[in-house]
């Protein structure tokens, strides 16, 4: 009789589990093990929200397992040392888990694999954080995707997995450890429940009532215009390739535009899978010698929301109460960090990072190295947002700013995008004080803007002298 042991990290979901689904068809006599190592509490850029939002995931996961007979087991402690231990004591045969492509998790995943595999177990490494697994697409010369469209087309040619559902019947071993706690009652009021049934429902509402017109809302901030399951997805409660099914069966405007971000995901993570160095290097090997000014009190504004471009101030704000930005916004701030206020897309990628809930090391670089100009498919270096423009379309009557720079609520729409240019007495009209209640901006960006570009311009200069 085989013993298998199915240690969950990610991937935290019953439905579409090929790491749970094939160990139950076969019979096997089953356990499901989750380890928290401690580093990912407290280790530097530890975002309390996502741990949270983590922590919830991994109570709902345990009940999600109590409705097919089982339950989750919880240690703390170094992963391979514990699954060892726990390997020896009760005899397991196989360890299946799903693969990781993150540079850490990869290590991890290597160093587990090569002990436990010592031991005489069985090994099983699943695909089931993606449509098709990073490694195995490539172009027809056989190597990576740089760009996204060919990547895109690729994707779409290949026939899409079908999902597998979860089953009953198996026996379960029971291996001690804790008992998840209950899901906390912190609300995330931007997204669903961290649980694979929240996101599967809020899903299906968004496929009957928001998928339609996804193209044209998805740009507007205000708007409940998105799927809002980012976080859901980097957790793995939810399987892309479900997702993928369901979507094909609501064909119409929004449906090629939402797979086609599904798709965005999947290229990040296959960027990040053959190039880990671009966690912290720069895609384009040129860009390295741009000269970042890094400016600290510039940093410093930008992350407190006070620069005195409202859209940025908002959006930052908002990033820092809720754990959650808007892509449109993502793309807003991050220009404006790196191209007017010159600073190096890390120190931007690094601070998402702890604040996001859905903070995705592949997403987040690769969002970051586009707006920056330095990554695949990045922005042209010499594309540089206006955030006064983007603010005027995308927020037109600044219902957006108003809720998050309430100093700003009572300015007239006319003013709501650059309050710098009202007048003394105007301010005075509205019983505030200019550059007092809320800052005057901090750059101006036409300055900034010529700044950029000769930075740039000197980097692809020098490029071409070489
Ligand atoms: P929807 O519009 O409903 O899209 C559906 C799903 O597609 C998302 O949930 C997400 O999984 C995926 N997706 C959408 N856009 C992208 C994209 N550009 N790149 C990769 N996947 C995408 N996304 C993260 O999940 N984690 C991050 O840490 C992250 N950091 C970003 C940083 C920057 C600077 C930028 C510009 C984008 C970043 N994104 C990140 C991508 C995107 O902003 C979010 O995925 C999206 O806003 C999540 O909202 P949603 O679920 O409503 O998206």
């Amino acid at each position: 009789m085989q013993k298998s042991l199915v240690w969950y990290r990610r991937a935290l979901r019953i439905d579409d589990l090929k790491a749970l689904s094939t160990p139950m068809s076969r019979g096997d006599s089953l356990a499901c093990v989750a380890i928290t190592d401690t580093s990912y509490r407290t280790g530097q850029g530890t975002c309390v929200n996502r741990t949270a939002f983590y922590d919830d995931a991994v109570a709902n996961l345990h009940h999600d397992l109590e409705t097919l007979g089982g339950r989750l087991h919880i240690f703390s402690g170094d992963a391979k040392d514990l699954l060892c231990r726990i390997i020896i004591k009760y005899g397991f045969t196989d360890l299946w888990f799903a693969r990781e492509i993150e540079p850490l998790g990869r290590k991890r995943d290597v160093a587990v694999a090569n002990a436990v595999a010592a031991l005489g177990v069985v090994v099983h490494e699943t695909e089931d954080q993606w449509l098709n697994h990073p490694a195995n697409i490539q172009t027809g010369n056989g190597t990576p995707y740089g760009v996204f469209t060919p990547y895109k087309r690729k994707v779409l040619s290949l026939p899409t997995q079908e999902p597998i559902s979860s089953q009953t019947g198996a026996s379960w071993i029971d291996i001690g450890g804790t008992v998840p706690e209950k899901p906390s009652a912190l609300s995330f009021d931007m997204y669903p429940v961290a649980s694979s049934k929240a996101g599967l429902d809020r899903f299906d509402t968004f496929l009957r009532g928001g998928l339609e017109t996804y193209h044209v809302d998805r740009d507007y901030p205000e708007m409940d215009g998105t799927s809002r399951l980012s976080a859901h997805l980097h957790l793995g409660m939810l399987s892309p390739r479900r997702l993928m099914q369901r979507l094909k069966m609501h064909p119409n405007f929004g449906t090629e535009m939402y797979a086609s971000e599904l798709i965005w995901r999947e290229f990040y993570a296959q960027v990040m899978w053959h190039r880990p160095d671009t966690t912290i290097a720069d895609f384009q090997p040129r860009m390295a010698g741009l000269a970042w000014e890094n400016d600290e009190s510039f940093v410093n504004a930008w992350m407190n929301g006070v620069t005195g471009y409202p859209l940025v101030d908002a959006a930052m704000r908002q990033l820092r109460q809720t754990g959650w930005m808007h892509n449109r916004l993502r793309m807003v701030v991050a220009s404006f960090l790196t191209k007017d206020l010159l600073t190096d897309w890390r120190v931007g990628e690094a601070y998402f990072r702890e604040y996001l809930i859905d903070g995705d090391l592949a997403a987040n670089v690769g969002g970051w190295q586009w707006a920056a100009s330095t990554g695949t498919d990045a922005q042209p270096w010499f594309r540089v947002f206006n955030p006064i423009r983007q603010s005027e379309k995308f927020d037109p009557k600044g219902v957006f700013i108003r809720k998050w720079v309430p100093e700003l609520a009572l300015l007239p729409d006319k003013f709501i995008h650059q309050p710098w240019s009202m007048s003394y007495s105007e301010w005075t009209w509205l019983g505030l004080r200019p550059g007092t209640e809320y800052p005057n901006p901090i750059v101006d960006h036409s300055t900034q803007r010529n700044k950029v570009l000769a930075m740039f311009k000197t980097i692809t200069q020098s490029n071409r002298d070489e």
